[in-house]
């Protein structure tokens, strides 16, 4: 493989890959991997073999990943979501091709452990022995998990009014968890100096490695729909390090002239806390810190993405949209989801709030085929669940007969 170089996202300016720090020293933008010229047989559809029993998504793509070495021992079978058509839900929103990229089924439940992997990967061939990140949930989760895999010593930085219902699905990995007092939006910036300083390797939402590994996930929608590019990609979208690694995956398959368009990716945001909507609505250049961000699920509310510039930007070069949906309607889809079995977190769901809507106002045809990202499962957040109301039924031993007869006759 020829040799690759991290690029300014916003000034073009080059830095070498063994390089940690994620942000350009002059713009201060996010850096990304050089595009990759990597190859795949066309062939080898893993959904019509059984190629994917022991491989893992640097096996399969190992040549769009410009690593020097892969430790395959540190996976935990990431990635390879499938891809499920849906039954119920395509007539509900009258929607002939909707697909479901179910990734709640990974290891930790979300799609941070395909950027986790392949981070790992990074920081263990610069000879890191610790890494960490600054999360108030999945990717905590993600990277405590993969730390322990690894047994590498991890630092896991929360902010310290977070409850003790998202703190234990990170403490059963046994990390170093630190709660800090102060500005969140801070902590990611402080998180990567203090990082330099004390040989910690960051792996926060939108470093370059991280990103890469959310390519996969192209790679993959690519692969089972028979490199038929579905016309739109619907994205939950907070750091804006995903929906980045996804347009890239698309971009890099394009350019092997493996699929021969794009999709139009859509990025969905909750309107409490939407700065990348309002600056995209705006046609500001510049995304602006949401002052008092007011969302149900702290998942996609980043009030302060650091991925904002560099996502408008590409959003602008490669036809994408921006859409935000309501807390409610975030909460409508997750039992919409549940029709088909899954079981989203609402930050997840609102992917697929966003297709109805715009499929109620035209911009989504019946007849387009769209890929909705499920982003993470719903069990490690099952707090929000008293937000719904559910009913159930009760009855005696004695009564039961009656009862089920009762129901019958409804
Ligand atoms: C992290 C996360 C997102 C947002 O991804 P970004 O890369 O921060 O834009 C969306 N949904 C879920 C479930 C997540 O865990
Ligand atoms: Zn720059």
């Amino acid at each position: 493989m020829e040799k690759k170089n991290f690029l300014c996202t916003g000034c073009q300016k080059k830095y070498p890959l063994d390089r940690t720090f994620p942000r350009c020293d002059d713009c201060f933008e996010p850096l990304e991997v050089e595009i990759t010229q990597g190859e795949i047989s066309k062939k080898r559809n893993y959904i019509s073999n059984n190629y994917t029993l022991n491989q893992n998504i640097l096996d399969r793509y190992a040549s769009f990943y410009p690593l020097s070495r892969i430790n395959h021992k540190l996976s935990l079978r990431e990635g390879f979501t499938p891809l499920i058509p849906t039954n119920q839900l395509s007539s509900i929103l009258d929607l002939d091709n909707l697909y479901l990229k179910n990734e709640t089924v990974n290891p930790t439940w979300s799609f941070k452990d395909r950027g986790t992997f392949v981070c790992l990967q990074h920081a263990k061939n610069l000879g890191y022995t610790r890494i960490g990140t600054v999360s108030s949930g999945n990717m905590a989760v993600s990277v405590a998990a993969y730390g322990a895999r690894a047994n590498m010593q991890t630092f896991i930085l929360v902010s310290s009014d977070m409850p003790l219902e998202k703190i234990q699905p990170i403490l059963i990995y046994n990390p170093v968890l630190i709660k800090v007092k102060g500005d969140y939006g801070q902590l990611y910036y402080e998180s990567l100096k203090i990082g330099q300083e004390t040989g910690i390797y960051f792996l926060n939402s939108d470093v370059p490695f991280r990103v890469e590994g959310s390519k996969s996930i192209s790679f993959e929608i690519c692969e089972q729909l028979g490199y038929d590019v579905p016309e739109y990609v619907v994205i939950p979208t907070s750091s804006g390090g995903n929906s980045r690694g996804i347009i890239k995956g698309f971009l890099e398959f394009y350019q092997q002239g493996l699929i021969n368009r794009l999709p139009r990716i859509i990025c969905v945001q909750l309107e409490g806390c939407a700065p990348i909507y309002q600056a995209w609505k705006n046609k500001d250049e510049k995304i602006s810190p949401v002052q008092e961000p007011k969302a149900i699920d702290h998942a996609i509310a980043n009030p302060y993405p650091p991925s904002g510039n560099e996502l408008l930007r590409k959003l602008r070069m490669y036809d994408g949209m921006v859409t935000t949906v309501s807390d409610n309607e975030a909460l409508e889809s997750q039992v919409l989801l549940a029709k088909e079995g899954i079981f989203a977190q609402p930050a997840a769901a609102v992917s697929i709030a966003a297709i109805k809507k715009l499929r109620a106002n035209g911009i989504i045809d019946k007849k387009n085929k769209c890929v909705a990202i499920i982003t993470g499962s719903g069990l490690k957040y099952s707090g929000i669940l008293n937000k719904h109301s559910f009913g159930s039924e009760t009855c005696t031993l004695k009564t039961m007969k009656e009862k089920i007869v009762s129901i019958l006759e409804k």
